[in-house]
């Protein structure tokens, strides 16, 4: 039987209005089930009053911590700055807007104390409420994702816990840029997974915009597949055979009766062929750009202020 305090880490983009409501709800949760835990609160560069309304919550309760980046890093980044600061036994990373339910934490904590398992992820029950483009958005990804890269991500989410020894691997990891939701799988270990249902948002609006949504999910499949690369092989192969069948077919019929047929669709062909190409380019500068992103080394977030300092 494992025990120990559970970090609880919650990224915050703008979420005055849900800050207070969370450090209660976590503190009711956790109390009643007589979990030692901390809450550590990152502070996405938001312009309102979430860090004013966290400093003073972290004042009433010293087991709540909070850090502020400099700017918006983005949810990635402020998840990873959490697992950097968190001291407990376990971790669990959950949303500010309090539509992870707090009660699964109890759960997913009552799984890793059995011993049996590292890695407790949350289900979600049913998708939430989300409008036509978005569910046609996320399962296209998700479809795309599991046939390039073979990671089935559908109906998971960034809600899950992990054992000491998973939050040490992805502490560990170099990369820069990151998808927490495949990298938690990553390292392995034992998983099981919770069920849980998806509330509404407590407060406020959705912080991902449709280019912050594109950007994740084009990040998400360039780090754990090369495919699209292969696939750019495959269309070079493919437009070679496709001339060097257009070559016999001029070869086998006299040019003079199908002169003006053939010019059309040589002109047809090369306008694939060139749209084809100028893709393929794309997308290996879309690789290259990623590399050099990596090589620069820059770090993936900046500690404005802290509440422990
Ligand atoms: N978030 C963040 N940085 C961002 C965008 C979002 O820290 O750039 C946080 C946000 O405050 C929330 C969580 O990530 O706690 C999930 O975001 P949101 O609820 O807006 O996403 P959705 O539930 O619509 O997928
Ligand atoms: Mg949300």
């Amino acid at each position: 039987m494992r025990n120990g305090m559970l970090s609880v880490i919650a990224p915050a983009m703008n979420e005055q209005d849900n800050i207070s409501r969370l450090c209660e709800a976590i503190k009711n949760v956790m109390e009643g089930a007589g979990i030692p835990y901390e809450l550590i609160v990152v502070d996405d560069g938001s312009r309102d009053a979430t860090w004013q309304i966290l400093c003073e919550e972290a004042k009433k309760d010293s087991r709540v911590r909070g850090i502020s980046f400099s700017r918006n890093f983005g949810k990635e980044s402020a998840i990873f700055a959490g697992l950097s600061e968190a001291k407990g036994d376990c971790a669990a990373i959950i949303d500010s807007d309090l539509q992870f339910p707090p009660e699964t934490l109890c759960a997913m904590y009552e799984k890793w104390q059995t011993g049996d398992f590292e890695i407790v992820e949350g289900r979600k029950n049913a998708r939430q409420k989300e409008t036509l483009t978005y569910k046609l958005f996320s399962k296209t990804f998700y479809k795309l994702l599991k046939a390039m890269s073979g990671i089935d991500l559908d109906n998971m989410c960034d809600f899950k816990l992990m054992d000491r020894c998973i939050v040490d691997d992805l502490n560990a990891l170099p990369e820069k840029q990151t998808f927490f939701r495949a990298l938690s799988d990553w390292p392995g270990y034992r998983k099981t997974t919770v069920p849980f249902d998806v509330a509404d948002r407590s407060s406020g609006t959705s912080k991902f915009t449709p280019v912050k949504l594109v950007k994740l999910a084009l990040g998400a499949i360039s780090s754990f597949s090369a495919a699209p690369l292969q696939l750019v092989t495959g269309c070079g192969v493919g437009s070679f055979i496709l001339s060097a069948l257009l070559c016999i077919f001029t070869l086998c019929f006299p040019f003079a009766e199908h002169g003006n047929e053939l010019f059309c669709w040589a002109v047809a062909i090369l306008l694939a062929l060139s749209g084809i190409l100028m893709v393929a380019m794309g997308v290996i500068g879309y690789y290259m750009a990623r590399i050099y992103e990596e090589v620069k080394a820059r770090p993936r977030w900046i500690v404005g202020r802290r509440t422990d300092r």
